[in-house]
């Protein structure tokens, strides 16, 4: 059987990294009242193929700006791009062919069905009729039932996942999905992630855009920080979460308390603040003390724990030390 040309971009070559970013840059044009806006300053970025890779920041960080680049919908103003080696201004249709992009909108005409939208994508892509895979796709997303619906009907979460069903048409090796959580539920977020770490498992690179730390730390491998239109950290999931080493512990014990000049020296070293008039929060590195040690003393100061809470890094404090450096073992990123 002739391979369709996504195919052969495919298979071309395999490249080390998915993904090569240099010197990315963009600047929005001043508009009307709105200045110019820098949205990425300077990216350099490596997707390493094969990998689950988070790309997290907060809102207007540079993500949709960075992912709508690669698939062609933004027009950079400096710097290249590489995907799966071919240079998206060398050879756009090999660098295009090669990724499928899950937009952070749901823009889908209300008038298709599902079977209708990927079937037609997969005609875009040049997939031959014989060689199309819609209904294994729109099972893998879980729209079989929905197959004929016009797209109108359709939740915000199947409209995610018909999305990801046309992004996958012409199975491309690398698979970005930007913010695909926003408006999907629970039990089909799961469903969703299920289908991606199943694609990741098969050998597709997985680029996901996200503002929840949880979420990449959950799903990813690699997690690179984006913050103000520049990459502030870019490390496995492992080290950069072990960089941040802080967890905090809230106590509550049975007994006011007036002030830390009450508590014994063996509890003060910890740092403890008083919250309220029964709660003490410890902050901690998980990875120099025990939370043991903690409780055991406060057992000699002679208090009684009646609930215990944990407090985990958040995406502000991945932030405050990342760019402050002001956390012991923490250092400002390149
Ligand atoms: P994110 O996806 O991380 O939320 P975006 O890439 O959407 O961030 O936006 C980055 C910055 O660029 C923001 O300040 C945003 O307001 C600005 N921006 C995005 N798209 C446009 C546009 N089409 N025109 C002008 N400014 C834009
Ligand atoms: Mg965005």
């Amino acid at each position: 059987m002739k391979k369709h040309f996504a195919q052969a971009a495919r298979e071309a070559q395999n490249p080390d990294n998915a993904i090569e970013l240099r010197q990315l840059s963009k600047t929005y044009d001043a508009q009307g009242r709105s200045p110019a806006k820098r949205a990425l300053i300077d990216v350099d970025l490596d997707v390493p193929r094969g990998s689950f890779f988070a790309l997290l920041g907060p809102n207007g960080a540079g993500k949709s700006t960075l992912i709508n680049i690669l698939a062609g919908l933004v027009v950079k103003s400096g710097g290249q791009a590489r995907v799966w080696g071919y240079d998206i201004d060398s050879n756009p249709r090999r660098a295009k062919a090669c990724i499928g992009v899950v937009p952070q909108e749901l823009n889908l005409d209300a008038f298709f069905t599902p079977r209708e939208v990927v079937e037609m994508q997969a005609g875009l892509y040049g997939v031959p009729k014989g060689q199309r895979q819609t209904d294994r796709i729109l099972a893998a997303v879980g729209l079989t039932d929905k197959a004929e619906s016009y797209a109108r009907n359709l939740s915000g979460g199947m409209r995610r996942r018909l999305l990801v069903a046309k992004a996958m048409v012409h199975e491309p090796p690398v698979l970005i999905l930007d913010e695909p959580t926003a408006g999907v539920d629970i039990e089909l977020r799961q469903q969703l992630w299920d289908y991606v770490r199943g694609l990741n498992e098969a050998g597709v690179t997985i680029v996901l855009t996200t503002h929840y730390l949880e979420e990449a730390e959950t799903l990813c491998d690699r997690i690179a920080i984006i913050n103000h239109g520049q990459v502030v950290a870019c490390e496995d999931k492992r080290d950069l979460l072990g960089r941040l080493d802080r967890k905090g512990l809230v106590l509550t014990v049975d007994r006011d308390i007036a002030g830390i000049a009450e508590l014994p020296e063996s509890l003060r070293r910890y740092n403890p603040e008083i919250r309220g008039s029964r709660q003490i929060a410890v902050s901690y590195s998980p990875s120099r003390i025990r939370v043991q040690d903690i409780l055991s003393a406060m057992g000699e100061a002679g208090l009684t724990i009646t609930d215990l809470s944990t407090e985990e890094a958040d995406l502000e404090d991945v932030f405050l030390s990342l760019t402050s450096g002001a956390h012991e073992g923490g250092s400002t990123a390149a």
